[in-house]
């Protein structure tokens, strides 16, 4: 519990929330800026300010109650497909720092929809760049 999170206070009940699921690790609710119809937020209760600083655990079980939303979105809304989105760093556009995967329901039908995807699809990297910083990579994780 962090006393400057909205998303303990909403964990604990001091902030408000349309719920959507809960379970002894974690808490699914509505985003109140939604990207599409039925964006939800998925958290652990238990705070850390980022995807790096959280407990296998928690990071699991947030995973496990995102698929389920994802499920819902399709049963109960008719989504056509979901995206998951997690912000790690405000460069990567973290703007609330406890841990969340956004569950973005998304729909064929341009009406309900109008995100599209950030980056130019199909520019092919070059070889040599792919292979040196895939190197680099894989020597910090080995
Ligand atoms: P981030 O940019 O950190 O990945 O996403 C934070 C998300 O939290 C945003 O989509 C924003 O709309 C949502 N958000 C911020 N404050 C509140 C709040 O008080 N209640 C709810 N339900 N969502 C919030
Ligand atoms: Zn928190």
């Amino acid at each position: 519990m962090n006393d400057d999170c909205i998303f303990c206070a909403i964990v604990s009940g001091t902030a408000p929330a349309a719920k959507v699921a809960e379970d002894d690790l974690t808490l699914t609710f509505m985003d109140i800026h939604p990207a599409t119809p039925g964006h939800m937020l998925v958290i652990p209760k238990r705070h850390s300010d980022d995807l790096l600083q959280t407990a296998p655990e928690d990071l699991t079980a947030t995973m496990l109650s995102a698929q389920r939303a994802a499920d819902a979105a399709k049963a109960a809304l008719g989504a056509d497909g979901v995206n998951l989105l997690n912000c790690t760093g405000s460069a990567a556009w973290q703007t609330v720092f406890h841990v969340h995967l956004h569950v973005i329901p998304r729909y064929r039908d341009r009406g309900r929809d109008r995100l599209v995807l950030p980056w130019q699809p199909n520019v092919p990297g070059h070889p040599e760049t792919l292979a040196a910083l895939g190197g680099q990579l894989a020597s910090a994780l080995s």
